[in-house]
């Protein structure tokens, strides 16, 4: 080993579902939208003046938050926007989870969050879901350094009550409580209301999923004026110029057209019950899914053999080798063909 290597930082990444290249696969596997992106993306990314790249953008990216703060009716000051939720969320972390007191989140929960905490040396315990792969919010009720959870939680797509996470938020006012929304708008309840109430919740947002926008990695949070002004400066002293001109651009244009965002949602919403009770036929319990997902297990065959199956026939879905959740399968709702193209896959794998 080299002298220098022992200075390394060690970190083990976070890892993200594959991203296989080629033509007839089926992807179901990283939770993306299956429809395009709002006609108007496509008509502001034409538009686009090139001569302008020549200029770094708007450290405060102040086009987009004053649109995000427009369709929310909430102040510009209560937005923070980042490269994705992700970029949000390792921010949040950065300025808010400094306490000697671990930081809860749920034993089965999105695998990024013990990555960052390691990254940044945060302490941190995970609290276990009960049977059901419910959040208890009393085991959330004492001391720590600060509380993060999904809401619908993923990879189990189980959604809390407002009331519940009110219940956290309301018994956690000397730390911050981060709600990771990213999956909001598939039929779970916003605890976004609850941000002019608590000046401890921070409630983060994506335009990945009900946006269709993954590839341009646009992220958002609410909260309360001091705790935004706190993640600026922690940004700033980082790197001011994360949102680019492009993804601005796109980004205002994605959240202006409400009746396409309507349309998109509840069109994934109506396959996605479809999907359940087409897998429930087939033999599979799955939760009470409020995401663009729905997190199945097979009474009889094993989930991995399940994915190794499909994956084969270019079927990709998500599994995760751990414990409790290891024979279950996170499967992305896609167009109704290829939900067809699924069903057809599992009659054979699992009957035939
Ligand atoms: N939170 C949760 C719970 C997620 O599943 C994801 C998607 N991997 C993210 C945040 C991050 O999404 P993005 O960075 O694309 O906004």
């Amino acid at each position: 080993m080299n002298s220098w290597e022992k200075n390394v930082r060690q970190v083990i990444p976070y890892t993200p579902g594959e991203q296989p290249v080629g033509t007839d696969i089926i992807k179901l596997n990283t939770n993306e939208c299956p429809y395009p992106p709002a006609p108007g993306v496509k008509r502001a990314i034409k538009d686009i003046d090139t001569e302008m790249f020549r200029l770094y953008p708007d450290p405060e990216a102040k086009k987009l938050v004053d649109a995000i703060a427009d369709y929310y009716n909430v102040s510009p000051e209560q937005i923070f926007v980042g490269v994705g939720s992700d970029d949000v969320i390792g921010m949040a972390f950065l300025t808010f989870f400094n306490s000697e007191r671990p930081i809860l989140f749920p034993d089965i929960t999105y695998s990024f969050y013990d990555v960052w905490a390691d990254l940044f040396q945060v302490k941190y315990e995970t609290i276990p879901l009960n049977d059901k792969f419910e959040i208890n919010p009393q085991d959330y009720f004492r001391k720590n350094g600060g509380v993060i959870f999904p809401n619908p939680n993923a990879p189990t797509a189980v959604s809390l009550p407002l009331s519940r996470v009110e219940e956290i938020i309301q018994q956690n006012q000397d730390v911050v409580v981060i709600v990771d929304e990213a999956y909001v708008d598939f039929g779970g309840e916003s605890a976004l209301p609850l941000v002019d109430k608590y000046d401890n919740l921070l409630v983060v947002r994506t335009f990945s999923k009900s946006r269709a926008m993954a590839g341009m990695r646009i992220g958002y949070a609410f909260g309360n004026e001091k705790l935004i002004s706190a993640m600026k400066a922690v940004k700033f002293s980082y790197n001011s110029y994360t949102m680019n001109q492009a993804a601005i651009c796109a980004g205002v244009a994605a959240i202006q057209d409400e009746n396409y965002f309507q349309s998109i949602v509840s069109k994934i919403i109506s396959t996605r019950e479809q999907a359940k009770k087409r897998l429930e036929a087939l033999g599979f319990r799955c939760t009470d899914s409020k995401a663009n997902f729905l997190f199945a297990s097979h009474r009889f065959v094993p989930a991995e053999k399940i994915f190794n199956e499909l994956k084969s026939r270019q079927i990709y879905v998500r599994y995760f080798k751990k414990p409790r959740i290891d024979n279950y399968l996170r499967i992305t709702i896609g167009t109704d063909k290829e939900m067809e193209a699924l069903y057809e896959a599992l009659e054979e794998i699992i009957n035939g």
